[in-house]
């Protein structure tokens, strides 16, 4: 054996987006051969070459592969490629492994993980956080569910992206741990706006306030990679409004069904949905702020 990376194994990668691409990158430099596929295929042909090859079809990225990893925006995006006629199921991948690294809602999760049982597939839900950055530097937190013997058969490719790697219970429990992630993410952010909101109208430099805050108990990831941006007007899309809005969607559909009231959820998304009326969509998170700068009489050009 010349190098262990040749052993690594073959990806059919399927969403080549703000993450899928670093993701599909950083598993190639880890070696793997990776078979590219999104329905712009601009977006797969851009990454071919060095180990990456760009796939014409869902079935054309399956071909040969241990596993398919998907990373698609929202559940019926997952489920169009795992249930479509020319889909996962109708060609699942030779390691008949299908790895979903979207925040998608859990209970379709668990019925493809049945659906996918039925036909000899093993189905692992994957979400990540991390955002762009951790996906770039392959320093994502990976949070599994599903059928132990299959998530060790997903940890190598797992390791090719992220650091932090969780096996956290059945099938459905990574897309419940993500959502519990998501929604301190977007009270987090409302705190932070809340916070800059008050210390500028009292003249306080923001630059300044931050740097205080982050050496103190206040501090926060958002904090720090979003604070900044949010100082200084620039709303370039990382993590989308329209991305955060469907996760908390997912939220509270979950916490309805589990009879759990999250108040503080509810009243963050009317925010969100206020920033979204106001064109924010596409933007990222830290646009939010903009909807303080409105409450306040703030409003930068
Ligand atoms: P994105 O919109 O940038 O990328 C999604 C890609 O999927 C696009 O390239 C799109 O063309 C492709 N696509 C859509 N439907 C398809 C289909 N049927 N077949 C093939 N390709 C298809 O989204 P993103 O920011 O990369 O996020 C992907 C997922 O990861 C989402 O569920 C998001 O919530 C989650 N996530 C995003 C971030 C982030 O910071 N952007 C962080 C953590 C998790």
């Amino acid at each position: 054996m010349t190098s262990e990376k040749k052993s690594a194994g073959t990806v059919g990668f399927i969403g080549i987006g703000t993450m899928g691409r670093e993701m599909a990158l950083n598993l190639a430099k880890a070696g793997f051969r990776v078979a590219v596929h999104d329905v712009r295929p601009e977006a797969a042909q851009a990454l071919a070459g060095g180990g990456i090859r760009a796939a014409t079809s869902i079935a054309d990225a399956a071909r040969g592969a241990d596993v398919v990893i998907t990373m698609l925006p929202d559940t019926p995006d997952v489920e169009a490629v795992v249930y479509g006629e020319a889909g996962l199921l109708a060609n699942p991948p030779e390691g008949r492994l299908i790895v979903d690294m979207s925040t998608i809602a859990p209970d379709a999760v668990r019925r493809m993980h049945a659906d996918c049982a039925k036909a000899g597939v093993a189905f692992i839900d994957a979400p990540v956080s991390g955002g762009p950055v951790g996906a770039k530097n392959a320093a994502l937190s990976i949070m599994a569910g599903g059928d132990a013997a299959a998530f060790e058969k997903a940890r190598p490719f797992f390791a090719g992206m992220g650091t932090t790697i969780t096996h956290v219970g059945e099938s459905g429990a990574g897309q419940t741990v993500k959502l519990c992630n998501q929604l301190i993410c977007g009270i987090n952010i409302q705190a932070i706006c809340e916070a800059l909101a008050l210390g500028r109208a009292n003249g306080v430099d923001l630059h300044q306030l931050r740097k205080v805050l982050l050496g103190g108990s206040a501090a926060s990831w958002m904090l720090d990679k979003l604070g900044p941006q949010m100082i200084d007007g620039d709303a370039s899309a990382g993590f989308r409004i329209d991305l955060m809005l469907k996760d908390l969607r997912l939220v509270q559909q979950q916490a309805q069904a589990s009879n759990v009231p999250l108040p503080a959820t509810a009243l963050v998304t009317t925010q969100y949905l206020d920033a979204r009326a106001h064109g924010e969509g596409s933007n990222g998170n830290q646009a939010l702020f903009r909807v303080y700068d409105r409450m306040s009489g703030q409003e930068r050009g």
